[in-house]
């Protein structure tokens, strides 16, 4: 099977998601970059994307709040290939009731080979790259599939001798 090439749009289809301790960062991340973003499709769990709306008058699509399934939805349409990139705040200090989803996603995110900035710094880097304000074309996951079934299999009729 052929690798599977996804083309990254020149305006890319971007979530953005920060834990509550994050958010402050991430206003003012995104206040920074106003402009770039708003040459884009910006995406966002509830209150991220709320914020984001109303404090920087920026057209957000929201999913439902992270902890209420908002991080699970994101990284659907990551896997459905409806989201180019993840900005994503994570908070490292504190637990969150949503850990495991916080941790599928970033999975996922990682499966599909989607740039992810989980910082200021490298958020300011993938959205300052060249790349991103041009088509791109993305190899769709970092593990192709049949790679995995033919190892897989090899594995098996080893173990059957
Ligand atoms: P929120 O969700 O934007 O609704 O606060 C973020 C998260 O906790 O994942």
């Amino acid at each position: 099977m052929g690798e599977i090439v996804k083309l990254m749009p020149q305006r890319k289809r971007i979530a953005l998601i920060a834990h509550d301790n994050c958010k402050t960062e991430m206003l003012e991340w995104a206040r920074f970059n106003r402009g770039t973003l708003a040459a884009h499709e910006l995406h966002a769990t509830g209150t991220t994307g709320a914020l984001l709306s109303s404090e920087l008058g920026l057209d957000v699509n929201r999913f439902l709040s992270g902890p209420r399934g908002g991080d699970q939805q994101v990284g659907a349409a990551i896997a459905e290939g409806r989201i180019d990139f993840l900005i994503f705040f994570w908070d490292p200090l504190e637990p969150q009731p949503h850990d495991v989803d916080v941790k599928a996603l970033l999975r996922i995110a990682v499966v599909c080979n989607v740039p992810t900035a989980c910082n200021r710094a490298t958020a300011d880097f993938v959205l300052s790259s060249p790349l991103t304000a041009e088509e791109y074309r993305r190899p769709g996951s970092a593990f192709p599939e049949s790679d995995t079934s033919e190892r897989l299999v090899t594995l098996e009729r080893e173990n059957a001798v």
